[in-house]
């Protein structure tokens, strides 16, 4: 068979604290399944982030919260495999562990923002990601990608025409997609509740009512 005319099925990973979840990661990760034609895009909430502070909020009950805002929508599933793994959350390991989970036969996108791509270089054998599983970076309201510098440089090396080219081979390609732009961030949710505001439609109902019954960022 031509590379050309290898289909493989693409199944899709965002890593994130996700401190809370809110609809910018959701809306995001909807879109992406669309455009994309992933068969499933799994949420993976980080345990220990290498790269800044442990949350206030724990991975339990922010996995709880990645698990109710996906529940009755099937293409979106929350995995939970870096809470069963102790020390620091590197992505490298998820995705070497997901490799083995699906074999060859699977293109595996890794997800990521804007914001995540500027600081890749300072991840854990970040040069390795692409053995793995290709990247999607997703366009995020107020962040540009770098022009210039080591990043620029491996995002130009390894950029792909489109979508459809990450189903000819299991990873190692690098597309950037604009999607519906929603400037939500868990920070701005976290400061809205510490001031006692409402983030009522910023986020998933099921989620406010799971942050009120525990009490959380308050
Ligand atoms: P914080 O404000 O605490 O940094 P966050 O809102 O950026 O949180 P994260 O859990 O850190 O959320 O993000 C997980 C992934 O989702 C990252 O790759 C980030 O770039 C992406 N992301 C977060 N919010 C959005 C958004 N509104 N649109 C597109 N991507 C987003």
């Amino acid at each position: 068979m031509s590379p050309a005319t290898v289909r493989l099925t693409p199944v899709g990973v965002f890593g994130g604290t996700f401190n809370p979840v809110h609809y910018g990661h959701l809306r995001s990760a909807l879109e992406l399944v669309q455009r994309l034609h992933l068969e499933q895009l799994r949420l993976m909430p980080c345990a220990v982030p290498p790269h800044r502070e442990v949350p206030g909020c724990s991975a339990e009950h922010r996995a709880a919260m990645v698990e109710l805002a996906v529940a009755g929508e099937a293409s979106l599933a929350c995995d939970t495999r870096e809470l069963r793994r102790p020390g620091p959350s590197y992505t490298i390991d998820s995705l070497v562990e997901l490799r083995g989970e699906l074999g060859e036969g699977y293109s595996l996108c890794l997800v990521m923002g804007c914001d995540a791509v500027l600081q890749i270089a300072d991840w854990h054998r970040w040069r390795e990601l692409l053995d793995w599983a290709h990247i999607v970076v997703i366009a995020r309201p107020g962040w540009q990608l770098p022009d210039s510098g080591e990043v620029a440089q491996w995002l130009q090396a390894h950029r792909l025409a489109g979508g459809e080219a990450l189903r000819q081979r299991p990873a190692g390609g690098i597309v950037v997609e604009q999607l519906r732009p929603l400037a939500i961030s868990s920070t701005e949710i976290r400061e809205h509740l510490a001031r006692g505001h409402s983030v009522r439609y910023l986020l998933p109902e099921p989620v406010l009512e799971y942050i009120q019954q525990h009490s959380l960022y308050q």
